[in-house]
């Protein structure tokens, strides 16, 4: 039984720097299930294939838009999203549809290394 349900999205820009940070976090992102757009998701399993993920499709092909229907379901505690902020992305408008429904939903959301410590000790603490 795994206790909370997180989902984990990087840019390729911010890839490496996402799969960094969930290997300095691989003990508490074992007790959560985690579900991950394609691409991501396939780099986090690949280096860390103890922890539990799900993929959705790849960002650009609807896995954001999928991200932001399981958040508008309430299936998610969390969300882990390392965006790019320095290329301009063809999936821009994805990319502001799935921050939006986090605001919307007030769920706990991270875009870098330090606030996705945050977000990770809060819903550790919450559980
Ligand atoms: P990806 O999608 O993990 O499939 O690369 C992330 C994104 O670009 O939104």
């Amino acid at each position: 039984m795994r206790n909370g349900k997180i989902a984990l999205i990087a840019h390729d820009a911010r890839k490496d720097a996402l799969v960094e940070w969930v290997g300095d976090h691989v003990t508490q992102l074992h007790e959560f299930s985690i579900f991950a757009t394609g691409t991501t998701g396939g780099r986090i399993q690949n280096a860390y294939p103890q922890l539990f993920v799900t993929c959705v499709k790849s960002g650009p092909l609807g896995g954001d838009q999928q991200i932001g229907a399981m958040i508008a379901e309430g299936m998610l505690d969390g969300l882990i999203f390392f965006v790019d902020p320095l290329s301009p992305l063809p999936h821009d408008v994805d990319v502001k549809a799935l921050t939006r429904l986090a605001t919307v939903y007030d769920l706990p959301m991270a875009n870098s290394a330090s606030t996705a410590n945050a977000v990770l000790a809060y819903l550790v603490s919450s559980k």
